[in-house]
């Protein structure tokens, strides 16, 4: 790539038409795919580096008052501070800003995160200066307005799992499984016979045994049959009296639904056992599948997951849990109950886990969830699913030829390859994932789930169109010829971003957090 000027950087060398060329590679590699991205992403210096004496983005008036200092000890030096006008002051943010890549920027297929959309207008009504405004020790009188979002959100999310009862306190999706396991804790303890373990299929989630763990459960690993789907002999199995229950990914970490669960359940019940499911993947089935009608005993979702709030970088999620009516009672407090049309806080429940969460939980997660179930009602929130669906069902169809399917059957919201062709030319998934980012897509989910070896798991989720995922998948099948024909290009890559291939290790032991 040809060095530009200082401040020009590394990064994109766009071509004409759209077309998005790598540095350093044959114009052969110069595709048509790839969200065209054009322009320059700018190296940055240091505010620090820039301050020029006397330069200043703001004029005051000219002080007419004595100068009085509200420390005596202090000596009057101004705190060191960059001198900037506002123009450096606005471009330094801004191209910090386009160092970032987000659903906002393009396409984010990262598989079991559901990286989708989040209108805009949720952002608006969380934004409402009654909402905003809103302090969670206020009055219940003063809080009428924020208590009945509570209200209803809980009945919406019911209505959806199709259980008797929501808490919304809990953080982020673990968090919820840790309530929910608490939940099943606190049952069998009020049922007088504690049990010790839980039955965990390899297609859970990572933080399944991690949340029975932290409630004293041992987990029982069970391997899902040659469908990678669970059978009720492997369940059937391993299910005795001294189990607490089972938690089932349902549909699971391979994108896949668990077609045996209502009789896994049965088999669950028969033995006094609960059943936990997670529900981070329920993007896949909203309108089409209940929860609470085939025996699942407790739920969590993922707000920041399906009910579209912004998601990433640690920022703060909700992880709300289900129950059935048997296991209301142990809930987490305060709960919000109707009583003569006004919303009521209740404490006073003695068999309640405590608190999950200081206050309510997190609010302003649920002004956006509530605001997006509104938006789209019942049949809008059907459709995400079916679309969601489809989507990733596109994908699979599209790209099998290129990239091997370990389970070659319809998948719900998101499908599963791994790297086993592209082997023979010693590229991996790795390589592969860092190589789609010089085609302007974020790469989808590396090496999860663990039961596939070299897995590549995409996730489009229902809101991009079909053009955008027509390019996700032109894009890919030009980086499977690549492996083929010029593999060292996939080695190095990617050559357009702001930094090229990190050593992983270093990069997460030893970062480097200067410009
Ligand atoms: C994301 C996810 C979780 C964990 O949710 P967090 O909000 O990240 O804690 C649990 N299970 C599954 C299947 C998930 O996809």
């Amino acid at each position: 790539m040809e060095k530009t000027t200082d401040i020009a950087s590394s990064g994109l060398s766009s071509s004409t038409n759209g077309q998005v060329c790598a540095s350093g590679s044959a114009s052969s590699s110069c595709t048509m795919a790839g969200t065209a991205r054009s322009g320059l992403i700018f190296q940055e210096a240091f505010l620090w580096e820039k301050s020029r004496e006397g330069r200043c983005a703001i004029s005051l008036p000219k002080q007419d008052v004595e100068t009085s200092l509200l420390d005596p000890e202090l000596t009057g030096d101004a705190p060191e501070l960059p001198q900037l006008s506002e123009l450096d002051v606005v471009r330094h943010y801004t191209r910090l800003s386009q160092w970032n890549f987000g659903v906002d920027s393009g396409m984010y297929p990262l598989g079991s995160c559901t990286m989708k959309y989040n209108p805009k207008t949720n952002e608006v009504q969380a934004a409402r200066p009654g909402f905003t405004g809103a302090h969670p020790l206020a009055d219940e009188d003063l809080s009428q307005g924020c208590l009945e979002l509570i209200y209803n959100l809980e009945q919406y999310l019911a209505e959806i799992t199709g259980m008797d009862a929501v808490t919304l306190q809990p953080a982020a999706g673990a968090h919820g499984e840790l309530a929910g396991m608490l939940a099943i804790h606190a049952y069998h303890a009020k049922k007088g016979h504690q049990r010790s373990k839980i039955i965990i299929p390899d297609t859970a989630h990572g933080t399944n045994p991690a949340s029975a763990t932290l409630c004293g459960y041992k987990s029982v690993n069970i391997q899902s049959g040659p469908d990678g789907i669970l059978t009720p002999e492997a369940v059937e199995a391993v299910m005795d009296e001294e189990t607490a229950g089972i938690m089932i990914t349902n549909p699971n970490t391979l994108g896949l639904f668990e077609e045996n669960i209502k009789q896994i359940a049965e088999i669950v019940h028969k033995k006094g056992g609960l059943v936990y499911g997670d529900g981070a993947n329920m993007n896949a089935v909203m309108g089409i599948f209940k929860p609470g009608e085939i025996g699942i005993d407790v739920i969590h979702l993922n707000l920041h997951k399906t009910f579209s709030t912004p998601h990433g970088g640690g920022g703060p999620g909700s992880g709300p849990i289900a129950v059935v009516k048997e296991l209301e009672p142990f809930l987490p407090v305060p709960r919000v109950e109707k009583k003569d049309d006004k919303f009521i806080l209740v404490d006073d429940r003695p068999d309640a886990m405590g608190r999950m969460l200081t206050f309510h939980g997190h609010f302003g997660i649920m002004i956006r969830a509530y605001a997006y179930i509104l938006s789209l009602g019942s049949k809008g929130l059907t459709d995400v699913s079916k679309l969601a669906v489809l989507n990733a069902n596109y994908i699979k169809a599209s790209l099998k030829e290129d990239l091997h399917l370990p389970y070659d059957r319809p998948c719900m919201h998101e499908c599963v390859f791994t790297d086993k062709f592209q082997s023979d030319y010693g590229v991996t998934t790795l390589d592969m994932a860092k190589r789609i980012m010089d085609y302007g897509f974020h790469p989808p989910t590396v090496y999860f789930p663990l039961v596939v070896h070299g897995a590549i798991m995409i996730e489009p989720t229902e809101s991009e169109s079909k053009e955008t995922i027509d390019q996700f998948i032109h894009a890919l099948k030009a980086v499977v010829t690549e492996a083929k024909e010029n593999p060292d290009i996939l080695k190095s890559a990617p050559h357009l971003s702001k930094l090229s291939r990190l050593d992983e290790v270093s990069a997460a032991r030893k970062p480097v957090l200067r410009g």
